[in-house]
């Protein structure tokens, strides 16, 4: 068993579906008080509900992390509803596909924008409040895709996950006399709905080439999230988790 997250505030960035949504359920059932954020706002608030249905603590606020004010305004309402932040999940990321052939620049700056920048974005908003916290503690969802694999019409994507690393390992180092530890988890393919919009066909050529044989849920994901959120997980930082099934393991 790990120590209790109970009470501890969470700020789940792309938090109304998907993963976002599976690290807010689990981190609620784990007794900590939720921030569901999401451009939209209803999505945000139909998780929040559905959390605080369930006997948990959650609100859904609306926040779209490729923009300054919004970041700013999400952290500074969680401060307010909950007095904290504790953990920073910053996991908003969309994955439109485009091939280098007809990429435009809007195309690349929307993917970084939200992948990469909302990271930092995200990040540098809950600063001050996670600096006041005991046990600060910032969790990136960042890829395979790109950290260590590529996958064609993912370029954008995959340099912003890579990107999102790089980022990472300075800033553990930079927030470490703050007590802040920043962690990565590295999904493989895992079934949510903006996986799904990639086909039927994608989906199964990814569960093929997995060796579990199953596309990861966001359950797999949000466990991955809770321990490096945990006080066990206190003096790991700057590192990356890989959870895909073993996708990237075969040589062949
Ligand atoms: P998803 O099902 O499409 O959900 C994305 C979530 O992010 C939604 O809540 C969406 O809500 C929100 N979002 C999108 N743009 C946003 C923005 N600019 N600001 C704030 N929220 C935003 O995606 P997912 O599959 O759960 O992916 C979540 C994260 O995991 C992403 O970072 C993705 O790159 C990463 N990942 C996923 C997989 C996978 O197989 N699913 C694999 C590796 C990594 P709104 O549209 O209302 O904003």
């Amino acid at each position: 068993m790990l120590t209790s997250i109970k009470g501890r505030v969470a700020v789940v960035t792309g938090a109304s579906r998907g993963i976002g949504r599976g690290i807010a359920e689990i981190f609620a059932r784990h007794g900590a008080r939720v921030v569901v954020a999401a451009r939209g706002r209803e999505g945000a608030e139909a998780v929040a509900a559905a959390i605080n249905a369930a006997g948990g603590e959650a609100v859904g606020l609306p926040c779209d992390v490729a923009r300054p004010e919004e970041a700013l305004r999400l952290a500074a309402a969680a401060e307010q509803h909950f007095g904290g932040i504790d953990i920073l999940c910053a996991n908003a990321g969309i994955f439109p596909a485009a091939k280098l052939t007809s990429m435009t620049p809007e195309q690349w700056d929307e993917v970084l924008n939200t992948n990469l920048k909302g990271s930092f974005l995200a990040v540098s908003a809950c600063l001050p409040a996670l600096r006041r916290s005991p046990h600060g503690r910032i969790v990136l969802t960042s890829s395979i895709t790109g950290p260590i694999t590529g996958y064609a019409g993912w370029s954008h994507y995959g340099a912003s996950k890579a990107g999102q690393l790089g980022f990472m390992r300075t800033a553990a180092i930079e927030l470490a006399p703050h007590g802040i530890t920043v962690n990565a988890v590295l999904p493989g393919n895992i079934a949510t709905e903006g996986l799904a919009a990639n086909g039927e066909a994608y989906i199964a050529e990814m569960a093929a080439a997995i060796p579990l044989r199953r596309l990861g849920s966001v359950a797999d994901i949000a466990y991955a999230a809770l321990f490096l959120a945990s006080d066990e997980a206190a003096f790991i930082t700057g590192q990356t988790l890989v959870v895909d099934g073993g996708q990237t393991l075969p040589e062949a």
